[in-house]
């Protein structure tokens, strides 16, 4: 229809004031004759162009603008007030409005599976099917970046091609699999060559499946969520983490309410003491992640060894342990867990023909108030532990002598040539739930900008949402320049391309990006699977 054009007009204008508003630096504040002005042009075009929509959401805005009166308006609550219509625009302008109202997806211990395979139009297709089960999936084309993902996401099942080119699929698993025989992840193998010999090595390696290409994507989804309900029976089964051998997170909390329970009777406090290994990513780098494992092997048994006989060691997640100390109170916790500090840290580990030391940092709170439930004890020991970090690490902090708010910071960057998407973004980051991650987040117009604003020099993790084709210097070029960054171990990215470019996300892939998502994209699906992402990142 012809009126598409126009349609198109306007939501060209949209994006050129909305721009000038909120991305140029000379406006703290815009005058309310220009919103007046906005908003009544828009309402008077939408109309026009039957955007019905835009209309309704115009003509309120604008009615309420003439309630709230005149005066200025700072930037970012002008930004907010005309939230609803930068979104709607945005929705408009990439989906028809019968496809606008999408499921929402639901939220909750969502499953994340993992796919290696060097075929981009198979990862694409087995992403698209299993994320239409509401299922989260990370793909990578190298298996270098696959297994550092792999260790740094802990997946719920592993889709590996065991006919990648680079490094054969064989080897990677054999690579996971020396961590994989310590810790429950199925394994599915997917091969185009399906003779005897083929079938029974990958069985012999280890997998859990085997799957035959061309795969028949029902049939795919039915067989991977097999597995992954194998994976949820066990791990509910178990208390005991496999590889380190000291009880898992489920145990911990299981047993903290049981504590919390007995500390309304008895009111003697007890404690908990949250310790994270130092610079431990550094480990895997250097020596790779199975000196990693090791360390971490050792760092656990060397806990249960040296702490008195009542306290109690589990493995909360990756490097992070957790210690119980049963009527103890904070300053004798503090005492102990100082001792073996000193203790661990002198211990000389021993790879190949170098030695190097390790150490932690450890939050310790006390339990004192019968209102305190199991989640909170342990935000309070996180928060000492940030501090502990903060202050130079190697050492221990205490929540019940300084309490303050303080949280992991993680630098968000969303970098696209589209000031719509960009104003969209940086409000729907805003909106998202991170627990104790807090976001520090900038937007930038171009890779030129990005790359010239020492952002990535900036501490901490990055997470990147960056847009894959964008004028002078596209996505692509970014990332390759982001990857040389010293940095690039703290980078996570997340790429959004078009369609139909299936070459752009090989090579984004290729180049390191963590996920990917084609434009044009849903928001609320936008929303979770970032949020998704940050929860695995910390
Ligand atoms: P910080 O001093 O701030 O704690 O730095 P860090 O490098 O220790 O912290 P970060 O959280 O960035 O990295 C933790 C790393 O632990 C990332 C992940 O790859 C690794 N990791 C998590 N689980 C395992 C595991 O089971 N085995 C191995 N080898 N590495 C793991
Ligand atoms: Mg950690
Ligand atoms: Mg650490």
């Amino acid at each position: 229809m012809a009126l598409e054009k126009y349609q198109n007009l306007l939501f060209q204008k949209i994006k050129k004031q909305i721009s000038q508003w909120f991305e140029d630096d000379s406006h703290d504040f815009v005058e309310y004759d220009d919103v007046y002005r906005f908003l009544h042009s828009i309402k008077g075009t939408s109309g026009t162009v039957q955007l019905g929509g835009l209309f309704l959401v115009s003509s309120k805005l604008l009615a309420q603008l003439e309630a709230i009166g005149e005066g200025q308006w700072r930037e970012f609550e002008l930004r907010e007030f005309l939230f609803e219509l930068i979104s709607l625009s945005y929705e408009y302008e990439h989906f028809k409005e019968t496809e606008l109202k999408k499921e929402e997806p639901c939220c909750g211990d969502i499953p994340l599976v993992q796919i290696i395979d060097d075929d981009v139009s198979m990862l694409i297709l087995l992403k698209e099917a299993l994320e239409e089960k509401g299922w989260m999936v990370i793909t990578n084309t190298e298996p270098e970046k696959a297994v550092s993902q792999y260790y740094d996401l802990q997946p719920d099942c592993l889709v590996i091609d065991v006919d990648l080119p680079a490094k054969n699929g064989f080897q990677l698993l054999e690579d996971i699999q020396q961590h994989n025989h310590k810790q429950f992840i199925p394994k599915v193998i997917t091969s185009i060559q399906n003779d005897r010999k083929t079938r029974i090595n990958a069985y012999e390696m280890g997998a859990d499946d085997f799957i035959e290409k061309p795969i028949d994507i029902e049939e795919f989804i039915v067989r991977i969520n097999r597995q992954l309900q194998r994976k949820q029976i066990f791990d509910q089964s178990v208390l005991i983490d496999e590889l380190t051998q000291v009880y898992n997170r489920r145990f911990l909390f299981d047993l903290l309410e049981r504590y919390l329970k007995d500390f309304e009777r008895s009111e003697i406090p007890f404690s908990v003491a949250l310790l994270d290994l130092d610079y431990f990513k550094n480990v895997n780098d250097t020596y790779g992640h199975l000196t990693g494992d090791k360390v971490l092997e050792i760092f656990a048994s060397f806990l249960k060894e040296n702490l008195r006989s009542t306290d109690i060691v589990f493995r909360y997640g990756g490097e992070e342990f957790v210690v119980l100390f049963p009527r103890t109170n904070d300053e004798e916790a503090m005492a102990v867990v100082n001792r073996i500090l000193d203790q661990f840290s002198k211990i000389a580990f021993q790879e190949h023909d170098q030695s190097f030391n390790i150490s932690f940092s450890a939050g310790i709170y006390m339990v004192s108030k019968p209102e305190e439930g199991s989640l909170d004890i342990l935000k309070m020991a996180d928060q000492a532990l940030y501090e502990a970090k903060e202050n130079g690490r190697a050492r221990v902090e205490s929540a019940n002598e300084a309490i303050q708010p303080v949280n992991n910071i993680l630098n968000v960057s969303v970098i696209d040539d589209d000031a719509i998407i960009r104003t969209l973004l940086v409000r729907v980051l805003k909106t998202i739930d991170t627990g104790k991650v807090v976001l520090d987040i900038e937007s930038y117009e171009n890779g030129e900008k990005f790359l010239g604003s020492g952002r990535l020099e900036q501490k901490g993790k990055h997470f990147l949402v960056l847009d894959g084709v964008m004028p002078v210097m596209d996505g692509i070029e970014v990332l390759t320049k982001v990857k040389n960054n010293v940095n690039w171990g703290q980078v996570h990215v997340l790429m959004l391309t078009g369609r139909k470019t299936e070459y752009d996300i090989a090579r984004a892939l290729k180049l390191g990006a963590d996920d990917y998502v084609t434009k044009p994209f849903s928001i609320t699906e936008l929303q979770a699977r970032i949020q998704r992402l940050i929860q695995r990142m910390f």
